[in-house]
């Protein structure tokens, strides 16, 4: 089964780059927060995600269990 992403909002720069990298999955809350959006993890490339896990300044976006 696809693995789906997560964002923890405490973490959050709210820099943005995960959306701006990826709208397909993250957006911007009103609050300048993060969040995973409703997607199809089939459609959506793991590595895809895991490359902005693997730059977000705010190590804030995770894979949930
Ligand atoms: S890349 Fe990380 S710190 Fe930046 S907006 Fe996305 S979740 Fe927040």
């Amino acid at each position: 089964m696809a693995k789906v992403a997560y964002v923890d909002q405490d973490e959050c720069t709210s820099c943005s780059q995960c959306a701006d990298n990826l709208p397909e999955v993250f957006e911007m809350n009103d609050d300048d927060l993060a969040i995973v959006i409703s997607y199809d993890a089939e459609e959506i490339e793991e590595d895809d995600i895991q490359e902005e896990i693997d730059s977000c300044p705010g190590e804030c976006i995770h894979w949930k269990k």
